[in-house]
């Protein structure tokens, strides 16, 4: 069965009539959290049974819940068709001023989304890669991990909740249900996630890079590039010999960016690949003129992998580099590694600060 949350409201807007009616929907279900069409007691009972008979409201089914001991928990999701993905939440802790200047700690939510089910980009590091790419995930599929995970942990509707789309595949392969679940999340009469606390992470597809520039929507970007030479991103990410280092550098340019907002670098460090001193000297060369912030990822090994995980104090002297010209730069700490390495992507990445 179809679920509800496919549409945009006002999709729904020309389905129920009169359309005042899907505002009322939406608010049952973004806001309220209701999980059955017949808890929506300002419906007529009609609408309630011809709703119930179409559609369902979650598109997605907990299978596995593990909690890590620093307080992420990653879930694992049973689609309509039995296939799975990822998500994981990401409790952290913000510092916030009130009006009188006085510094607040207040709890705050990342959310690791999965944007497809595996993944056609075949990146040597990761572990999604080796599964193939089985099918997209529909925009409803998309907000439902969002949806479920905030109702599950009971986060208050009010309560601050940033989105990245780095869990399992290549978002931007995926673009018009993306961006779609990019436009459902920001609806005011639903979840009200803003479009600035959504982090679409890409392994640098430039077209749709730019595409996504041309309509503006307000989400932030992040690059994995993890190298910074054509050759050895090659061998990385087969994606690569499509869309160069040059190509992806040029598309970012030109992409729309919140004057107080950056451009995210991820790189993933792999230990004696690409963790010298030359390689942080041409990073440095290559942002050169981007409102850029590098975020170092600690690669976190998995069965059958070929790399290792670096040293950490090889990590730590590739950021003294960069700060020492400049650049903005944190080490992703590992956040959930004591939880399984399932997807092998998504416990190290997520923590940044997106404010
Ligand atoms: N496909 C998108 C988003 C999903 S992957 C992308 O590639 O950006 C999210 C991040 O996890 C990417 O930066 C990816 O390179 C990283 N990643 C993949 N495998 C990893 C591993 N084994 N350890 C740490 N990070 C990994
Ligand atoms: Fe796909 Fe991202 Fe994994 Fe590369 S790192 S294979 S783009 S999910």
């Amino acid at each position: 069965m179809k679920t509800i949350l496919d549409f945009s409201k006002k999709e729904l807007e020309g389905m129920v009539k009169p359309s005042f009616r899907a505002k009322q929907i939406y608010e049952w279900i973004y806001k309220k959290g209701a999980v059955e069409f017949t808890q929506m007691s300002n419906l007529p009972a009609a609408m309630r049974a011809e709703l119930t008979k179409n559609y369902t409201i979650d598109s997605v089914r907990e299978v596995k819940c593990e909690i890590s001991r620093d307080g992420s928990k990653k879930y694992l999701f049973a689609l309509h068709d039995g296939k799975t993905v990822e998500s994981v939440l990401l409790p952290m802790k913000e510092e916030l001023s009130d009006e009188n200047g006085e510094l607040k700690r207040h709890a705050r939510y990342t959310i690791c989304v999965s944007s497809q089910v595996g993944c056609k980009m075949g990146c040597a590091f990761c572990f999604t890669a080796k599964g193939g790419f089985v099918r997209n995930l529909s925009a409803g599929e998309i907000v439902g991990q969002i949806l479920y995970i905030k109702r599950a942990n009971e986060i208050p509707y009010e309560r601050r909740v940033n989105v990245v789309y780095m869990g399992m595949g290549e978002p931007l392969d995926n673009f018009e249900n993306v961006k779609k679940a990019v436009e459902i999340l920001k609806e005011n009469d639903g979840l009200a996630i803003g479009a600035r606390r959504q982090t679409i992470s890409t392994s640098g597809l430039a077209s749709q890079i730019k595409k996504l520039g041309e309509y503006d929507l307000g989400v932030l970007l992040a690059i994995s590039l993890h190298a910074v030479n054509d050759e050895l991103r090659d061998k990385l990410m087969p994606v690569n010999k499509a869309y160069n280092i040059a190509a992806v550098m040029e598309a970012i340019r030109e992409f729309p960016i919140d004057q107080r907002k950056r451009i995210m670098f991820e790189y993933l460090v792999l230990g004696g690949v690409n963790d010298h001193e030359s390689d942080a000297k041409t990073l440095v060369k290559l942002l050169n003129g981007i409102k850029a912030k590098v975020n170092l990822i600690l690669f976190n090994p998995h069965e059958g992998s070929e790399f290792k995980r670096p040293a950490m104090s090889d990590v730590e002297k590739f950021r003294d580099f960069l700060r020492s010209k400049g650049v903005t730069c944190t080490i992703r700490e590992s956040k959930g590694l004591d939880i399984s390495a399932a997807c092998g992507q998504l416990r190290e990445k997520v923590k940044y600060d997106n404010a």
